[in-house]
């Protein structure tokens, strides 16, 4: 009697156990982008863990640039450059055409292919929905700060080097729109109309599940006038900055 028991019990656990992995595979494969075990690709909307796949990219620049290559992102792989602290391998030069429909100004964008990679997904899956939605027009160009630069956090003389010592982060300052207008961070953020500044924030918040590293005018007064973005590679299941 009591092995029959056990029996069952073992036979409903296991039933549960069956039915858990079919629940389980079922639901990755219609959200592969939701699972940390499915091959990353950009094309796909983003899911709870596209962010964590692109930064962990700066283990393998081979397979970054292959991504954005079937993504259709048109880019060209830069040598290294750079000494010390300074130096980075997988730099890449985003050029406009192909998937990624806005232009940046100043026109030449290198960054590491991590940041490449973030940068289209955000482009074409979170600025223009957000800003045909918020602004009913489309974002024709991105104004940044730059990415490249060899120095510590603020600029400091001490302390941890900056993302930027390996053209591993951008500075986004703001977006021109197809009808002509021209959204900043530094004025809009606060001074903005209430769509801009919906905008803004959608861009921002969409940033988030895309980079390492997100801090913008809400995180402190050094970062009054960009969005700061970067792929820290802080392991797996290392924290994420969203400020
Ligand atoms: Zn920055």
């Amino acid at each position: 009697m009591r092995t029959a028991r056990r029996l069952a019990r073992a036979l409903i656990i296991a039933i549960v156990l069956i039915a858990l992995i079919c629940w389980y595979l079922v639901w990755t494969h219609d959200h592969p982008a939701d699972s940390p075990f499915t091959e990353l690709d950009l094309t796909r909307p983003i899911g709870l863990f596209t962010g964590r796949k692109i930064a962990a990219l700066g283990d393998d620049t081979p397979k970054c640039e292959t991504l954005l290559f079937r993504a259709g992102v048109r880019y060209r792989a830069l040598p290294a450059a750079g000494t010390g602290q300074c130096a980075y391998d997988d730099a890449v030069r985003l050029t406009k055409g192909g998937a990624l429909t806005a232009g940046f100004r100043p026109e030449r964008v290198d960054v590491s292919c991590p940041v490449a990679a973030g940068l289209a997904v955000w482009e074409q899956q979170i600025v223009q929905p957000a800003a045909e939605h918020l602004l009913g027009a489309r974002v024709t160009g991105i104004d940044h700060f730059g990415s490249y630069s060899c120095r510590r956090m603020y600029g400091r003389s001490t302390g941890d080097w900056s993302e930027h010592a390996r053209a591993n982060a951008i500075d986004v300052a703001g977006f021109r729109l197809s009808d002509g207008r021209r959204i900043t961070v530094a004025r809009d953020w606060n001074g903005g109309t209430l769509k801009q500044q919906q905008f803004l924030r959608a861009v921002r918040d969409g940033a988030c599940k895309l980079f390492a590293t997100v801090l913008s005018p809400d995180y402190n007064a050094a970062h009054h006038d960009h969005l700061h973005l970067d792929q820290a590679m802080r392991g797996e299941f290392g924290w994420r900055a969203c400020r």
